[in-house]
């Protein structure tokens, strides 16, 4: 599935700057240099854990740690409205989805929503961007699949001023089911998507929503798992 991948990225416009490693070059041919090309290429799906695991976290898949090129890379799609990278940040996940998953078969997605403030300050809906894109890799491999924004995410605090624990409950109060019938194909394993995993407590609080109307999720698949500190400040 991964043929083809990288030579998306030769689509995208040309920056002066390699979204992985920031460095400027002369010449750079590729929104990611081919050193961090190389580096995003060695990713291998893999199941990670937050410890601990908040109540109701299904399993998760990640693509690798929050680190070096792929942080970089998200952080250039979220946060410096680079939204060429959701092509081939799409496909990444498509990988996960299908690590996650296991046997080819229909999968119904489901992206964490942003709430309409963070889309805002975020260049739009990130993550329905990259869902859109991992589908349709997934649909180009021969899955069957349907993305559903199936929950909404509720106005919130600021999280930066809670606690771990404030934050945590922040999280489960923050999202609801999207009122009508959601339409998931009989048999559809349901996988929630993520750009990042750090917690747990966004996907364990989307896990319940959908649990409580007959959703309950497969999985979930992340491109990076951040390592929790040990201790919080
Ligand atoms: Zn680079």
């Amino acid at each position: 599935m991964t043929g083809g991948l990288w030579a998306d990225l030769a689509d995208l416009v040309l920056p002066t700057e390699c979204a992985g490693c920031r460095l400027r070059r002369q010449g750079l041919r590729h929104g990611v240099c081919p050193g961090c090309v190389r580096a995003l290429r060695a990713l291998r799906p893999g199941p990670v854990r937050p410890v601990p695991a908040p109540p109701g976290l299904p399993q998760c898949h990640a693509l690798g740690g929050y680190d070096g090129p792929l942080r970089e890379a998200l952080l250039a799609y979220k946060d410096h409205g680079r939204h060429g990278l959701a092509r081939p940040l799409g496909a990444l996940l498509a990988e996960v989805v299908a690590a996650a998953v296991g046997p080819v078969g229909p999968v119904a997605l489901v992206p964490v929503p942003d709430t309409p403030a963070a889309a805002r300050a975020r260049y739009g809906d990130h993550l329905g961007r990259l869902a859109r894109h991992c589908a349709r890799r997934l649909r180009d491999a021969g899955w069957r699949v349907q993305v559903h924004h199936a929950v909404r995410a509720l106005p919130r605090p600021d999280s930066v001023t809670l606690d771990s624990a404030g934050r945590a409950a922040a999280a489960a109060a923050g999202f609801r089911a999207r009122s009508g019938r959601v339409g998931v194909v009989e048999g559809a394993r349901v996988v929630l998507l993520d750009d990042i995993v750090t917690t747990g407590a966004t996907l364990a609080a989307i896990s319940r929503v959908l649990s409580e109307r007959g959703l309950s999720p497969h999985g979930a698949a992340v491109l990076a798992a951040t390592t929790r500190k040990r201790q919080q400040q």
